[in-house]
């Protein structure tokens, strides 16, 4: 899997940063000027070199020779998307950005060599702990620079290999509530984790220890915009994400599960017939960074990952399997066919979970049933 590996530049040296400036300008003047060019002769491919690379490499001197082609890619992408979005508007690309090709950069001692106006330049950045295996294993792709609210960033694509995941054992689904935020259950109607307004409130609590402590350290390098800019709720929400996402997949790995997930479309449609403040939260909350912060750290620990439709996994009686069709997201699920009285969040986490296990396991049976030759180990 691809993974980008966000680092913070450390450099202070002025003439360093200027140059990286003015590299990053060059950078975006370039692609405009590609696109100006793309954009009259209707051209979207690698033919457009032609036409303009010699003209743009004496223009913009401090741009290496990759980084000038990489802006005529960027210019390409840009054009051919607008043409079919809306194609009497010149598209205008407006990052403040600067990409390099792995051949063009090196990483050593916690920096990037790159070359910036003929030169090789060494960029420090600041390198989180858990980077490293990665930065030492990895096979990267690109790197770019990019600012940000006034600091330029480092941005590193790394791929990594897979971890092979495991059979599971047991189907841990994860309903994503209201009430209860997050109900994790397994497909023998056990509550595994329970995310609820007091895990929150909790962490919050922590997050504010922390700050206080980070504070006191002066240990404002670390994560500094995250803790003292704005956006402090969109970063809170992403930090519980994270602990949530991270505490899921731990114990699907020791318990050796597979995460059972509702497929996202369910959780818009459900949404939709909800008071406004409902949907309000539940777009606070971004379902979607949780789940795509779940299936990407079980990637990182080969923890197998499901989704299933989210269809009647509200309404069915884990116990008996009959459909309330009128049942209207109360707290309690009462089965009028067996007489069950569950937490509706247990209820339908535990009906992910068997779903994902049927769906699962219809899956693995399948390639067996097609070529039983081939694949002699399956049962
Ligand atoms: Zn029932």
């Amino acid at each position: 899997m691809e993974l980008t590996l966000k680092m913070k530049v450390r450099e202070k040296t002025k003439w360093k940063i200027q140059a990286l400036r003015d590299a990053m300008d060059s950078f975006r003047q370039a692609v405009n000027d590609w696109i100006d060019v793309a954009w009259k002769h209707k051209i979207t491919d690698r033919t457009l070199h032609s036409l303009a690379y010699k003209k743009l490499r004496e223009k913009y001197p401090n741009l290496y020779s990759n980084s000038l082609q990489d802006a005529m890619n960027w210019a390409i992408q840009i054009v051919k998307t607008e043409l079919k979005v809306n194609p009497d508007v010149k598209p205008k690309f407006d990052s403040f950005m600067i990409s390099f090709k792995n051949v063009d950069f090196k990483f050593e001692n916690d920096g990037f060599v790159i070359p910036l106006n003929g030169k090789r330049v060494y960029v420090p950045v600041y390198v989180p702990k858990k980077y490293y295996k990665w930065l030492v294993n990895g096979k990267f792709g690109r790197l770019y620079f990019k600012e940000e609210d006034g600091e330029i960033y480092a941005y590193l694509t790394v791929k990594v290999e897979d971890k092979p995941a495991y059979e599971p054992k047991l189907w841990f689904g994860v309903d994503l509530g209201v009430q209860n935020l997050v109900v994790v259950a397994d497909n023998k109607g056990r509550e595994v984790l329970r995310f609820d307004g007091e895990t929150v409130n909790h962490y919050k609590e922590l997050l504010e220890k922390e700050r206080a402590r980070r504070q006191r350290r002066q240990m404002k390098y670390l994560n500094n915009r995250k803790f003292r800019l704005g956006s402090k709720h969109r970063n809170f929400s992403k930090y519980i994400n994270h602990i949530i996402a991270k505490e899921i997949v731990r114990k699907a790995k020791e318990y050796q599960a597979c995460i059972v997930l509702e497929k996202l479309r369910g959780v818009k449609r459900r949404s939709a017939k909800m008071p406004k403040w409902v949907r309000k939260l539940l777009h606070r909350w971004s379902y979607h960074d949780l789940i795509q912060k779940i299936k990407y750290k079980a990637k990182l620990e080969g923890v197998p990952v499901i989704e299933v439709s989210p269809r009647n996994t509200s309404k069915t009686c884990s116990e008996c399997g009959y459909v309330y069709k009128r049942f209207k997201n109360q707290r309690l699920f009462h089965c009028p066919n067996c007489g069950l009285i569950i937490d509706r969040d247990l209820n339908a986490s535990t009906n992910i979970a068997r779903k994902g296990m049927k769906e699962f396991n219809k899956r693995a049976f399948l390639p067996a049933l097609k070529g039983e030759a081939s694949s002699p180990q399956r049962r």
